[in-house]
């Protein structure tokens, strides 16, 4: 039986990836620190025998007893919000958590995709954005821990692979929404829902014209999944190209909801980018893959999840908007 070790395995993407290699058969190790990851999303997998969850910060050094075939470094904070309130961790774990686990898959000789992201683009002078555009990106600024760590993530993970003969891979993730998204993560979508759902104003962000391009969770985790198995060393962007205003998608979020709340607007966070479309053209020739979810058809699951959790929960995570205005 292969063996996976999952880092950040409590997250969003992190649990729906344990779920994926469970299901294809895997002894599936998960590792999480859960500082943004929590263990709601992985409850369902802890009575299985071949699934484990080790409470560990990847950041320090990782221990794995016996074999390990692949490793998915998916440990990271990965909102805005989440770079503001914890800067330093989102720093280390690109960085040294990036390095323990190349360490790790060095080692055993497991086969390792990183986490990037269309954070390495930055503010995109080139749009839509493909693999090669080297990006615009601000390292002093409030994006700059994550997207530096994530810069020298893939730098990392390149020499890892060119000195050390690592099998490695590099997939760079745009906006994924799902269910087990954080209500509090500050994103765009789960502010929305969470708004609607509590009867308070949307709050869209400078005049909301920027754009972005969200793609639900099955379909990136099948992509995921077809690079893992592949023998492309490059990094491949992985997102779904169906681009929206912010304002419009904020306007049919209304629609799904049915609320009667007003959208009201916000300053437009420093460094905020104001187009992003990921050009999935290296994806579709060399895994064979396109997204198949439409975002009526994602939004829909995606509400019904957020509907579902405890009305608790929609107040004791509430978004705390003052971090958006710094
Ligand atoms: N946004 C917004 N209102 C909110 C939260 C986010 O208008 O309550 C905007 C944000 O400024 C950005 C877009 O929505 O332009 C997407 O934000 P998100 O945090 O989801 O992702 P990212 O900026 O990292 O792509």
């Amino acid at each position: 039986m292969k063996k996976v070790l999952i880092t950040g395995g409590a997250g969003f993407l992190g649990s729906h990836l344990c779920d994926r290699f469970i299901s294809e058969g895997y002894h599936v190790i998960a590792m999480d620190n859960l500082i943004t990851g929590d263990m709601k999303n992985i409850e369902h997998l802890l009575p299985l025998e071949h699934f484990e969850f080790y409470h560990h910060d990847v950041s320090k050094y990782i221990h794995i007893p016996g074999q390990l075939d692949y490793i998915l470094h998916f440990a990271s904070p990965a909102s805005p919000i989440d770079y503001l309130k914890i800067p330093i961790p989102t720093l280390k774990v690109g960085s040294l958590g990036t390095h323990n686990c190349l360490g790790l898959a060095l080692a055993k000789g497991a086969r390792m995709l990183i986490a990037s992201t269309s954070e390495v683009y930055g503010d995109p002078q080139v749009h839509p954005q493909n693999e090669d555009y080297w990006g615009n990106v601000n390292p002093v600024g409030p994006r700059g821990v994550y997207d530096e760590a994530k810069r020298f993530q893939e730098a990392m993970t390149m020499a890892y692979h060119t000195y050390h003969d690592v099998e490695t891979r590099i997939v760079r993730i745009f906006n994924t929404y799902g269910p087990r998204m954080r209500l509090n993560d500050g994103r765009a979508l789960p502010a929305f829902i969470g708004q609607a759902l509590r009867g308070e104003d949307i709050t869209v962000f400078g005049d909301g014209s920027q754009t972005r391009s969200f793609c639900y969770v099955d379909d990136l985790v099948e992509g995921i999944y077809r690079l893992l198995m592949s023998d492309y060393v490059y990094p491949v962007n992985i997102g779904n190209p169906d681009e929206i205003s912010i304002l419009e998608f904020a306007k049919e979020i209304i629609e799904l909801t049915g609320t009667d709340q007003q959208i009201v607007f916000k300053d437009l966070p420093k460094d905020d980018p104001k187009q992003r479309k990921p050009d999935i053209g290296r994806a579709k020739e060399i895994l064979n893959w396109e997204p198949k979810i439409g975002r009526t058809e994602g939004l829909k699951v995606t509400y019904e999840y957020f509907k579902s959790l405890p009305k608790e929960d929609l107040y004791k995570y509430a978004y705390p908007r003052e971090f958006a205005k710094k």
